[in-house]
């Protein structure tokens, strides 16, 4: 843990991106008792406090010492889109002025937020509004936590709750491993947002040595892979990763994946149309991941402007699903949030702030 002098032009840690076991070693290196972590964890996650001069229960002095070494991560809205079927999506600004976004989307069985994890991504699939410029940085676990953060306080407004979160926003989540490990770890924590790991999703571009590695964590959480091709000439046109991280040796990750913990993956396929939403392309899908413990979610290319790929007709998207279903698939087609607004990964990002996705 970095300590020392805090100027205005350091950046001081976010409070939000330790855990509470850290946190409890930190409070011990000041000679402060660790149960006063699950009362900062209170003040930071159930009461949602905005400053440490809130937490009335901490001493005078070590609130003085939070916040000399802390910060408690604000996100300012830039922008705030909201869409007919109730999605918002929120353009961010971070302290360094990049910017993220997080949506909220509304389900039937609740609220779902979906989070950012970079600043930009270094993956370059060819129909991404995310990947455009690039990677400017990693976010901080504490400003993938402030992005919950500050939907639930929105939500208490009016008595709701983040009931799931997804990590489908912009960026590569494996390639911020443990970033996003502490992430999940903070809001799985039944004294930090206690959202189920069953409620949250992470989704991976395939890092084959992540998904090794995110196996033996044993998280209870839901596991998705964008494949988008059957095979693997055809992934490498439209994901740039499966040069490095091949077809084959990705579908033997997440055997293992499955394997070690006995939970279903979720496959996700874009249609884009003429490149791989053939009936042709769903029986190679059926013969590629025959037998495995899976679902296949399938989703209708969105349009970004940057990119030209085009949508499937619809007549062809349910025959794509009728084809797997008949080989004994579980699949659906993503039903859509937000089509009125800019909802796609990066693209209102992409619309706002140019200059950072060139
Ligand atoms: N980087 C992670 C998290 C992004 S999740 C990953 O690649 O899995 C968002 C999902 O939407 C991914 O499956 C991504 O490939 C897909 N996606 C991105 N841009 C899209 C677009 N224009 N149309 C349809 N799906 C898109």
């Amino acid at each position: 843990m970095t300590t020392g002098t805090n100027t205005a032009l350091e950046k001081k840690k976010s409070i939000y991106s330790l855990e509470l076991h850290e946190l409890k070693e930190w409070l011990k290196e000041q000679g402060e008792k660790p149960f006063r972590a699950d009362q900062i964890f209170d003040w930071l996650y159930k009461k949602r406090v905005g400053s440490f001069e809130e937490m009335s229960n901490l001493s005078k002095s070590l609130r003085e010492k939070l916040k000399a070494q802390f910060q408690i991560t604000t996100l300012n809205t830039v922008v705030q889109q909201s869409s007919s079927d109730g999605t918002i999506k929120f353009l961010f600004e971070l302290q360094d002025g990049y910017s993220i976004e997080t949506v909220l989307m509304r389900h039937d069985y609740g609220n779902s937020v979906c989070v950012t994890t970079q600043v930009g991504c270094r993956i370059g699939c060819t129909f991404c509004a995310s990947t455009l410029g690039g990677l400017k940085r990693h976010l901080e676990a504490g400003e993938i936590v402030a992005q919950v953060v500050k939907v639930q306080k929105a939500l208490d407004e009016t008595n709701e709750r983040v009931s799931s979160v997804v990590i489908m926003g912009i960026g590569e989540p494996f390639d911020n491993y443990d970033n996003m490990l502490s992430f999940l770890k903070i809001i799985n924590h039944d004294k930090g947002l206690n959202i189920g790991a069953r409620h949250i999703t992470v989704s991976t571009s395939g890092i084959i040595p992540k998904i090794y590695q995110f196996a033996d964590e044993n998280m209870q959480i839901n596991f998705a892979i964008s494949l988008h091709a059957p095979n693997t000439e055809l992934r490498t046109r439209l994901m740039p990763i499966n040069k490095a991280y091949k077809l084959d040796d990705l579908m033997k990750a997440v055997r293992y994946y499955i394997d070690k913990t006995g939970r279903r993956v979720s496959f996700e396929y874009g249609l884009f149309g003429g490149v791989n939403d053939s009936v042709a392309h769903a029986e190679e899908l059926a013969d590629l991941i025959k037998g495995l413990k899976c679902h296949v979610n399938l989703i209708p290319v969105n349009y970004v402007p940057e990119r030209d790929y085009v949508r499937t007709p619809r007549d062809q998207i349910f025959a794509f699903e009728k084809t797997l279903k008949k080989r004994g698939i579980n699949v659906t087609i993503r039903r859509e949030h937000g089509h009125d607004i800019d909802a796609a990964c990066g693209q209102l990002r992409a619309k706002e702030r140019k200059e950072e996705t060139m």
